[in-house]
């Protein structure tokens, strides 16, 4: 029995010797070399996967995203009926999350866009003093990312609220949940940081409304899917001044067009959906360990609930 590996070439074939560093028995096959389709068992894959093309597979046991999301295998026509899906839970992939939002923080936090602009102009002015304890951040997400940078944020002393589907208990962090939890915590939030995962509910989620609802000279900062932003309302808000900022490492669609707006807006910082990158070598044990488990007839970790969509 095989595993099926389909992503860019160059990531499968790093993929491929960070399986087989954990488990040199594994066969391992890269799409679309697949050998006959009665083999694989296992398939891992990225974006770019067609899910009808899984159908071929009848011993198909488990399709395994390559990274934290889900939304691209979720959405139609979506995995083969009764196929199970994990997502990777990474330690990597936490820590250079919790890194790039930190970044952010303290860069809109410490006015590094303004002085930015300064240097540009030769200009020597300092401007007025941040206060830590009174920039408000709110992250909506408290789940693996989000709860991990909301510590992180919290840890250096910004009051941090998180955003989640159920009340959550994250120490320093205060908990909002459901429509009204939403709209609290953006009336406090002067730093917005989204770590949502993109469903049906959270698509769209950053839109003029909530955007309004931002006390004036606010920051976003977007690095779960560009789907949740509307990119129409963040550049009205930006442009008349009620969002003084945004971070964006997150896009739709991905590359972002050479001619979109942000590329080269004053106010828009940008990364090309690099804020955490999978790390084969980090995530490949508990994908072996789940090929061991659909093997041994046992559940799988980090299983998605289809019905939440994440
Ligand atoms: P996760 O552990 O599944 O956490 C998701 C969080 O969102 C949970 O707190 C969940 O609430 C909350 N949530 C979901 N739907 C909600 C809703 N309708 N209303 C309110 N809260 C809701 O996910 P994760 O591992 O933290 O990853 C989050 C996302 O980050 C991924 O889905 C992916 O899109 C993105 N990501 C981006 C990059 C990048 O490089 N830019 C890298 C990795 C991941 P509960 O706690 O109540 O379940």
């Amino acid at each position: 029995m095989a595993i099926l590996l389909s992503m860019k070439p160059h990531l499968m074939e790093h993929w491929r010797r960070a399986l087989l560093a954990v488990d040199p028995t594994l066969e391992i096959r890269m799409f679309p070399e697949s050998g006959p389709p009665e083999e694989i068992e296992v398939a891992v894959c990225w974006t770019s996967h067609d899910m009808n093309e899984l159908r071929r597979y009848p011993k198909l046991k488990l399709i395994v995203s390559m990274g934290a999301g889900v939304d691209h295998l979720l959405r139609p026509p979506g995995p083969p009926p009764g196929i199970p899906v994990a997502r990777l839970v990474d330690t990597m992939l936490t820590t250079q999350m919790g890194e790039w939002v930190l970044l952010n923080v303290l860069r809109f936090h410490r006015q590094d866009l303004e002085y930015r602009a300064q240097q540009r102009d030769r200009v020597w002015e300092e401007l007025e003093a941040p206060v830590t304890a009174a920039r408000r951040v709110g992250i909506l997400g408290l789940g693996e990312l989000g709860s991990h940078a909301a510590k992180l944020i919290a840890g250096i002393g910004f009051p941090v609220g998180g955003w989640s589907r159920r009340p959550k208990t994250v120490p320093g962090v205060e908990s909002f949940h459901g429509q009204d939890g939403l709209d609290a915590l953006a009336r406090r939030s002067d730093i917005l940081v989204c770590l949502l995962p993109l469903t049906p509910e959270t698509r769209g989620v950053i839109d003029a409304r909530l955007l309004a609802l931002l006390p004036r000279g606010a920051f976003v900062i977007n690095g779960a899917r560009g789907g949740h932003l509307v990119d129409a309302d963040l550049l009205a808000a930006l442009d008349q001044g009620r969002v003084a900022g945004a971070a964006l490492d997150v896009f739709q669609p991905e590359p972002l067009p050479a001619e979109h707006a942000y590329w080269t807006h004053p106010g828009v910082v940008m990364t090309p959906h690099a804020a955490s990158i999978t790390i084969p070598e980090s995530a490949a044990p508990q994908v072996v360990e789940n090929i061991r488990r659909v093997r041994e007839g046992r559940v799988p970790i980090n299983l998605v609930d289809f019905a939440a969509g994440y």
